[in-house]
């Protein structure tokens, strides 16, 4: 680690910026840029102080990367205060400007070679490292693994290394750094080297190159080293520039991962960035979880010039021909190749909260840019990282501790979507969220999961994880949404229970708790004996709002189908449920044409007098006064209705879950 020196009215003592770096750098973590170039992602990893700092300092200052004057600046901060002058405080220096203008996003530091444009991904650690990786905020095509001559390997130097090859690095270096202070000795270097690769050779993996390096005095990163003329490999920049450049995410199949969706009036945009492939106007894409699909009408840009087409890298908006229900989370893709989805899969993953993960617990998933509850079903294995020997321990302390690998089996409280590792690493890739903190990574194992039919129903089962007093939040919790009522009123044949039937369809396909109460399925039990008189109907609509506030408090969100055409009954109602959690959905088809449909032939009976007291006919209807939505079925689509509920619902969730 290195403290940069001042640079203006230099102080007693060298402030830590460290500290300062870290924590803007993780707020700006996910931020994402438009347009932004096309630059090969190289992370520098190693044991700490075994000169990733130094090394990236040195890169920025011999590829001429460095804005004139500041590395003279800081050498003469340096003099002023009496400090030995660190390459690694070019690299803060660095990062110091960058943060000057929030717009760029500062986990990355850019440099070019003569070949071409890069960038590191800062890591100072492996949580951030891991973090980076699982979050798609930076994905590394390319590593650097960093380490000491003098010091050897280390359990970081093993552990970094298990951590590329979990993560699907697809190239790295290894970089013998400090070859001054082991006398430039071939001896060593041919030492570590024979021991690393045996140990890479364990994980399936084989590094590209050994490089024998000084990054303080800059033997073998853009010059060749005079001091070990043995040695006939590649410098640094000649690994850099020989890195295969994964630009082919662009010849690979669409990936658009959706950050939100922004309503404008009638319009939807969905926005986020494609993470491979490209997005053109007329595509048909698919949403997965639920397989939705649609059309993209046309795509937005905030700054740039309207374009037919958005490439990888890009954040962009797009528009649907037809509205479906897409929320943050969904990854769009073409049909001929979608991700996967399920609730249930086995993992591998790399733990790294001091709290350990054991069988019950409950963390949150995070995948791309879905953020799902999920429980630990099982361990099958655990692995220590550094020896790669599997963990002994009694079947009934399964658990696996910080810094260790696992095999375990998860199940999301929804179906997630995501891809196989070795064909999409983003998407093959998750964290384990404890609390706010990454508490592990992981990739999704092969073969553990179904491909589910598109739409298909999600198994839903009950889990068991809070103890104690179960409230409303608990409940919320649990379910991922809060309990509300959802009160369709309408003339019989307006579409009530048509809306209600599909609504609860995709509530349920989608993981969410949901009952559907049917004002006739009611009158065969709850309700049987009363009629239809006045009396008779306001006390049917007393006992449907009494069940429903039941489904609301038990959590669930309940679809109430009943005519109800008093207003004064459907205010009581409301008054059972607390202040947003009833809602009242005005079904408007008008009169006229729910009579030309009447599919039970009911306003042709009333008109025959053969029905007394017939909403519409022979006894009023009292439109809502404020509703919180009113449909018209008769000239939208019942998938465009459901959608708007769907918002609705979205919209109105006070459990800061989104449903
Ligand atoms: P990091 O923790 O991996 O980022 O390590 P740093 O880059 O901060 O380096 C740790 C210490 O090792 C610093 O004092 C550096 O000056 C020193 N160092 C880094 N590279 C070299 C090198 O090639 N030779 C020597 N002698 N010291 C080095």
């Amino acid at each position: 680690m290195s403290t940069l020196p001042s640079l203006s009215s230099a102080p007693a003592t060298a402030p830590d910026l460290s500290a300062k770096f870290s924590a803007q750098r993780s707020t700006t973590a996910l931020k994402t840029s438009v347009g932004e170039p096309t630059r090969l992602n190289v992370v520098v990893v190693g044991h700490v102080d075994h000169g990733k700092s130094t090394l990236i300092g040195r890169l920025l200052f011999d590829t001429d990367s460095i804005p004139q004057g500041k590395a003279e600046a800081i050498q003469k901060a340096c003099a002023a205060e009496g400090m030995e002058f660190e390459y690694a405080f070019l690299m803060d220096a660095l990062l110091e400007e960058q943060e000057q203008n929030i717009t760029i996003d500062t986990t990355r530091i850019p440099f070019r070679t003569a070949a071409r444009d890069y960038a590191i991904i800062d890591a100072p650690g492996h949580t951030e490292f891991l973090k980076n990786m699982v979050t798609g905020a930076a994905s590394a095509a390319a590593a650097f693994v960093l380490i000491d001559a003098r010091e050897g390997i280390r359990e970081q130097s093993r552990r970094h290394a298990f951590l590329l090859g979990l993560l699907g690095v697809p190239q790295f270096v290894v970089l013998i750094n400090k070859m001054d202070v082991a006398g430039y000795s071939e001896a060593r270097y041919r030492e570590i080297v024979s021991t690393y690769s045996a140990f890479l050779q364990q994980l399936g993996l084989a590094a590209q190159h050994f490089i024998p390096i000084s990054a303080k005095h800059g033997d073998n990163i853009a010059h060749r080293s005079a001091q070990m003329p043995w040695f006939t490999g590649p410098t640094v920049v000649e690994a850099l520039d020989a890195f295969e450049d994964t630009q082919t995410l662009a010849a690979k199949p669409l990936r658009f991962f959706v950050q939100d969706v922004y309503r404008f009036d009638e319009r939807r945009i969905i926005a986020g960035r494609v993470e491979s492939g490209s997005l053109r106007v007329g595509d048909k894409v698919v949403f997965t979880p639920g397989g939705r699909t649609s059309t993209v009408k046309t795509i937005e840009r905030w700054s740039a010039p309207k374009r037919d087409t958005a490439e990888v890298g890009e954040s962009v908006g797009f528009t649907l021909a037809e509205q479906i229900f897409v929320e943050r989370g969904a990854i769009a893709a073409h049909e001929t190749d979608t991700p996967f989805e399920d609730r249930q899969f086995r993992a591998r993953i790399f733990w790294m909260s001091k709290n350990p993960l054991a069988p019950g617990r409950a963390y949150r998933l995070r995948l791309a840019t879905q953020d799902v509850p999920c429980e630990v079903l099982s361990i099958e294995r655990v692995i220590d990282a550094t020896s790669l020997d599997e963990v002994a321990r009694p079947a009934a302390e399964l658990t696996v501790q910080r810094h260790e690998v696992a095999e375990i089996t998860l199940r999301a409280r929804q179906a997630i979507a995501f891809d196989d590792r070795r064909h999409f690493s983003v998407t093959g890739r998750f964290a384990l969220i404890e609390g706010r903190l990454s508490a592990g990574g992981g990739i999704v194992l092969p073969g553990s999961y179904h491909r589910r039919a598109a739409g298909g129903p999600a198994p839903v089962e009950n889990l068991f994880w809070a103890e104690g007093k179960v409230t409303p939040q608990r409940r919320a919790a649990r379910n991922g949404h809060s309990g509300r009522v959802v009160w369709f009123t309408g003339f019989s044949a307006s579409g009530k229970s048509t809306l209600a039937v599909e609504l609860e369809r995709q509530l349920f396909n989608a993981g969410r708790q949901v009952y559907l109460l049917d004002g006739d399925n009611l009158r065969h039990g709850l309700c049987a004996g009363l009629g239809f008189s006045a009396a008779d109907r306001t006390e049917n609509i007393r006992r449907a709002a009494e069940a429903a506030k039941l489904f609301a408090d038990a959590g669930i969100i309940c679809l109430a189908a009943f005519i109800s055409p008093l207003r004064s009954d459907r205010d009581r109602a409301r008054s059972l449920l607390a202040p947003g959690q009833f809602l009242e959905v005005h079904v408007a088809t008008p009169l006229e044409i729910c009579r030309q449909r009447d599919p039970k032939g009911l306003y042709a009976r009333a008109d025959r007098g053969e029905i007394k007291e017939f909403t519409g006919v022979t006894a009023p209807y009292e439109p809502p006064e404020n509703p919180e939505l009113v449909l018209h079925p008769e000239l939208e689509s019942v998938e465009s209705c459901v959608t708007r509920l769907l918002e609705l619902l979205v919209e109105t969730d006070d459990s800061a879950y989104n449903i």
